[in-house]
């Protein structure tokens, strides 16, 4: 038997420079890819609630102050949790030591997407936001609440394995494949070994996929249980998976589609406990 090898994590508060930047990339939502929903747990982590700095106007937000003035205030929102986000990273680093514990996490994921993540060392830059900036290269993670970083951290490293699998058999990038990997999220830990661990020491915090699908029907049957049966059907094999499940999603993409931004809508008033990415 080969000898496994198994990724680390490197937890760090991210460079501040870079948060400022990202931070007002995502405040503009110049490209609209973020949903009015995710938008506003940004403008609020960034810039405070609604009223000073930023309104409502017919579901779209309006700036209520100059580039130079939100940029000033989003580098003070920056400058002054520097030392929490340091602080965050070092107990961040031993809550994932104990949760990973022999590389379980790992170990897991290698089972269920047959193989490795090919990388010695995996960044988790630490960043003042609920907001998650997915990117190939690294990720953030929020840090709100220690048990809430956690869960992110296993969302974020499925992703890692998921697009490593999906480049290299499936490789097509549009909307319907990004809602399934927002998906397969939960039917990975549902169908692997996650499901206990993550069960068992998150608790409330083990629905790890966005929360508009643990509610959704598809016609009358219920998301994950649709993906479930797809999973059994092809005896947990990753890779027919991914081309059944984009099947699936493909034949009913409107109906997906229109429920997610409905839960959006709706639940807007709900931010505090929201996984948001993009
Ligand atoms: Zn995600």
């Amino acid at each position: 038997m080969s000898e496994e090898k198994f990724s680390e994590l490197k937890f760090s508060a991210w460079d501040q420079d870079s948060i400022v930047n990202t931070a007002l990339r995502e405040i503009k939502n110049e490209n609209k890819t973020l949903s009015l929903h995710v938008w506003q747990t940004v403008l609020t982590d960034f810039l405070g609630e609604q009223g000073e700095f930023w309104d409502l106007k017919d579901d779209s937000v309006v700036l209520k102050k100059s580039e130079n003035e939100i940029a000033e205030k989003v580098k003070e929102v920056v400058q002054n949790s520097n030392d929490d986000l340091t602080q965050f990273s070092i107990q961040l680093r031993q809550i994932w030591e104990q949760f990973n514990r022999e590389n379980i996490v790992f170990k897991s994921l290698n089972d269920f997407f047959c193989e490795d993540l090919n990388r010695k060392e995996i960044f988790v830059r630490v960043w003042p936001s609920r907001l998650c900036p997915y990117q190939k290269d690294g990720f953030c993670v929020s840090v709100k609440s220690s048990t809430y970083a956690i869960k992110m951290c296993v969302h974020e490293l499925i992703h890692l394995y998921w697009w490593q699998v999906w480049d290299k058999n499936i490789n097509v990038i549009d909307k319907e494949g990004w809602m399934l990997s927002e998906m397969a999220v939960e039917t990975v830990k549902r169908n692997s070994s996650l499901n206990e661990l993550v069960d068992d020491q998150l608790r409330e915090e083990s629905q790890i996929a966005l929360k508009a699908f643990y509610s959704m029907k598809v016609g009358d049957k219920n998301l994950f249980e649709c993906l479930d049966e797809i999973c059994q059907k092809v005896d947990y094999k990753v890779v027919d998976f991914m081309t059944e499940a984009y099947s699936f999603v493909k034949e009913n993409f409107d109906e997906i589609n229109a429920k997610y931004y409905k839960f959006e809508f709706d639940s807007r008033e709900d931010l505090v406990e929201s996984e948001n990415e993009r």
